[in-house]
């Protein structure tokens, strides 16, 4: 049985043998009675086992050390200690796989994020790190169930590409030439055409102009997959390797965007909120516990539960970008110098700073800002009436910074024609996308919500690279 099974049904099932698998967690105990914790993943909550030596022999008691996986079959009954409600008292315990107690690195005291991002391979046993991942299931979970229940297609979009036009980020490139011997080309510069795919490929940067296609026949698409960016940004909020969450919808336009990313966030954190209990009350203790070694002025305002039920019950704050502006301009942050960019008017780009300033100062809310200048966003958003500002929207978070970016997308081929050339596009990569806006288009929106910054806001974990198993950044693709 899985142990968050036992510790649900409880008492019902009290006197009853069973046999029960997992990894010990902590051991203690005399000559005569032993005790073991035991987890198996399945729930933050550990199973107490009780060992009596007049029942299980010394040379496998002596075998049974942190980190040691036991198979362990016994009586389980109510428990008389104050911690536990239920334990099993073994009858037999068999030792899957030992644990050199002297070489586990991870001794039942508490250990660094970095040492642990270190022993990625072993996290997986931690409680900080169970609990994460226990809630990216779930994340993951409510994603695809929400949009099911709203009616999306799910596509899958390429992960390889040849579009290399979308400027969303610095590309890795994919080819399987021999780098040591590369053909070039009679201008010395590399012979595509050789390639595998005939031509220069990447990875994507992300789904978008392919979920766009789907959308225009399929009506409400999304595509959730893995995106790549080589930018050498290094930071606590950047990876090279993420997921990302597209939709696209047919005949909705920005306000609709919107509402449905403001709808589909609150879902999902609805969705944790009622199924990890457990793992968001640990995650909300062990930040609590974190925060309070910190100065004052560095603590949050608000405990990670406070924070989320926040989100749920409130509306988002929308704004346009030229109102943002005109607050952050107008702010004392700003006139007191205390932005590392100062704001100087309508055309500057927002640095996180910025968003954290409006989320965190101004309204204290998540904020939803919208119509940039052209010059900042990309070639795909549609051209307002004024022709400075284009249909984009913004979603920032608390702690987090940008959560989501999206768009209504240009529908009109002549405009998105000319933005093309503004912006130095070449159309011939494109013909396939433009076709769209040449037979039967139409109004249509959508964004990209980066999966691993949401799974950050609802665990309180503050690095990227602790919401995502393996992380690949700059320098590092261990494991
Ligand atoms: P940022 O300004 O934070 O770099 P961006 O403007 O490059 O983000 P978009 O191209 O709009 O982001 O991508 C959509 C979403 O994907 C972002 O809102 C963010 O949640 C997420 N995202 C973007 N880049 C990364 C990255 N390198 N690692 C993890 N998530 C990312
Ligand atoms: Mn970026």
């Amino acid at each position: 049985m899985k142990i968050k099974k036992i510790l649900s049904i409880q008492k019902k099932i009290t006197d009853k043998n069973i046999i029960v698998n997992g990894w010990v967690k902590n051991r203690r105990g005399s000559k005569n009675v032993f005790f073991i914790s035991l987890n198996d993943g399945s729930t933050i909550e550990n199973l107490q086992i009780v060992c009596e030596s007049k029942s299980i022999n010394e040379e496998v008691i002596k075998q049974i050390t942190t980190g040691s996986c036991l198979s362990v079959s016994g009586l389980l009954k109510t428990s008389d200690g104050s911690k536990q409600t239920v334990e099993v008292l073994a009858e037999k315990i068999l030792i899957l796989g030992k644990a050199d107690a002297d070489k586990y690195p991870l001794q039942p005291k508490k250990h660094s994020l970095e040492f642990l991002r270190e022993n990625a391979h072993l996290r997986f046993r931690t409680n900080t790190f169970s609990s994460v991942f226990r809630i990216r299931h779930s994340l993951t979970f409510a994603i695809h169930n929400f949009f099911n229940l709203n009616g999306f297609t799910s596509l899958h979009t390429p992960i390889i590409t040849s579009a290399d036009a979308e400027g969303a980020g610095e590309m890795f490139k994919v080819t399987n030439y021999d780098l040591n011997n590369i053909p070039l080309g009679e201008n010395g510069e590399v012979d595509y055409s050789k390639d595998f795919f005939g031509q220069k490929t990447s990875l994507t940067v992300s789904g978008q102009l392919e979920a766009e296609l789907g959308a225009l026949g399929l009506g409400k698409v999304y595509t959730f997959g893995p995106t790549f960016r080589a930018e050498n940004s290094n930071t606590s909020r950047h990876l090279a390797e993420f997921w990302m969450i597209e939709p696209e919808v047919a005949f909705a336009d920005l306000k609709e965007n919107i509402d449905l990313a403001e709808k589909m966030l609150k879902y999902c954190i609805n969705y944790c909120l009622d199924n990890n209990k457990l793992d968001l009350e640990y995650l909300n203790m062990r930040l609590k516990n974190e925060e309070s070694q910190l100065k004052k002025e560095l603590r949050s305002e608000s405990s990670l539960l406070e924070r989320l039920k926040f989100v749920v019950n409130n509306e988002f704050k929308r704004l346009s970008y030229t109102e943002a502006i005109k607050i952050l301009l107008h702010s004392k942050a700003n006139k007191k110098k205390r932005f590392r960019f100062q704001i100087s008017g309508f055309g500057d780009d927002l640095q996180s700073e910025h968003e954290r300033y409006l989320v965190e100062k101004e309204f204290k809310r998540p904020v939803v800002i919208t119509d940039y200048p052209k010059e900042i966003k990309a070639f795909y958003m549609r051209l307002n009436e004024d022709e400075k500002t284009v249909r984009a929207m913004d979603i920032l978070f608390p702690e987090i910074g940008e959560i989501v970016g999206g768009s209504q997308r240009e529908e009109r081929l002549k405009i998105l024609q000319k933005r093309m050339k503004e912006m130095n596009i070449d159309e011939k990569h494109l013909w396939w996308y433009l076709d769209t806006r040449k037979f039967g288009s139409c109004e249509h929106s959508g964004f990209g919500l980066g999966f691993e910054r949401l799974v950050m806001f609802v665990t309180g974990m503050k690095n990227i690279r602790d919401v995502i198993p393996f992380p690949r950044t700059p320098k590092n693709a261990e494991f």
